[in-house]
């Protein structure tokens, strides 16, 4: 059996911890490459328009992984960390299924829901049930995937640190869900362009998950949802260390839109500006957008 993992979405967060875990169960798995024109324009095309660009990507993604593998492994996420998702977690595997009707790919999934009181080990459990494998073997497997995923974590958040500490450049927060900064075909051209500007990239996902939902609840105490949760109490986290925000987000979508409004208005002694990317977007308003940024926040350090 070889399992089919899509180079999208979740895959920028869980992505260590799916890997090991198949890995440790010993079942073949193949990943899709990274996103380029061709998966993206796919995507595009099979999406309805409403859909943000991250779901076009994935779109993309498995029309890539179809017929070359048994399953697509698509997880229903509708709850993390103890707050709700973004709706379109929990529609993913019925967005796949209606999608590629035609086609028929089978989904491997497990859910992570509101009142189911599973959590995500029992939800492994029931998906390595269905495959077939021994409880103990999937507990196992479990245990060794998300040690793997937590030392990965903690690596990059100390890692991050030291660059915090040490860097004497502008330091730029870059505020982003995990598959917008980490997909290079959508976040890359951010990053290099602030390295072309002599800049350092702090990104706010890397750090502590636990830590910064905690902190935002100083700035929000209703954000109803996990990953902007996150984000927002990264900047609580980082503000008083860096020289200013970019607010990275995708068209459209519909938590990111809401949130970063809140910010804008919450954070006014650093220069913060919003940068919305598309699936048509090339390097140059980016650019032009990001030397100007760059500008202000010489300019407020008194450098200019
Ligand atoms: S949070 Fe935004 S970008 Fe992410 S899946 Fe939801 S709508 Fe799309």
């Amino acid at each position: 059996m070889k399992i089919g993992i899509p180079r999208a979405m979740l895959y920028f967060k869980n992505g260590k911890f799916w890997t090991t875990l198949f890995d440790e169960l010993k079942i073949e798995y193949i990943l899709s490459p990274e996103t380029n024109k061709e998966i993206i324009d796919r995507g595009s095309k099979l999406a309805i328009d409403e859909a943000c660009l991250p779901e076009k990507v994935m779109l993309g993604h498995v029309e890539w992984l179809i017929g070359k593998c048994d399953y697509i492994f698509i997880p229903r996420i509708e709850y993390c960390e103890g707050y709700e998702m973004c709706t379109r977690f929990l529609s993913l595997p019925d967005l796949i299924v209606n999608t590629f009707r035609e086609k028929s790919p089978k989904i491997l999934f497990y859910n992570i829901t509101k009142n189911s009181r599973k959590g995500e080990y029992k939800a492994i459990k029931k998906m390595c049930k269905f495959l077939g494998i021994k409880r103990r073997k999937a507990k196992e497997a479990y245990i060794v995937a998300k040690q793997t995923q937590g030392y990965f974590e903690m690596f990059r958040a100390e890692n991050q640190e030291n660059l915090l500490s040490s860097s004497h450049k502008n330091k730029v927060l870059i505020v982003a869900h995990a598959y917008n900064i980490g997909d290079k075909y959508i976040g890359g051209n951010v990053l290099r362009i602030l390295k072309e500007l002599d800049c350092d990239a702090i990104i706010a996902e890397y750090a502590n998950a636990q830590k910064c939902i905690n902190l935002s609840k100083s700035v929000a105490k209703t954000l109803p949802w996990t990953y902007n949760k996150h984000l927002v109490g990264a900047i609580e986290l980082y503000k008083d260390r860096v020289d200013g925000i970019i607010l990275l987000t995708t068209f459209p979508c519909g938590t990111d839109s809401m949130v970063n409004e809140m910010v804008v208005r919450k954070y006014k002694d650093i220069p913060i500006v919003v940068l919305t990317l598309d699936s048509q977007d090339g390097s140059a308003g980016i650019e032009t957008r990001l030397e100007s940024f760059v500008d202000i926040m010489n300019f407020k350090k008194g450098e200019m």
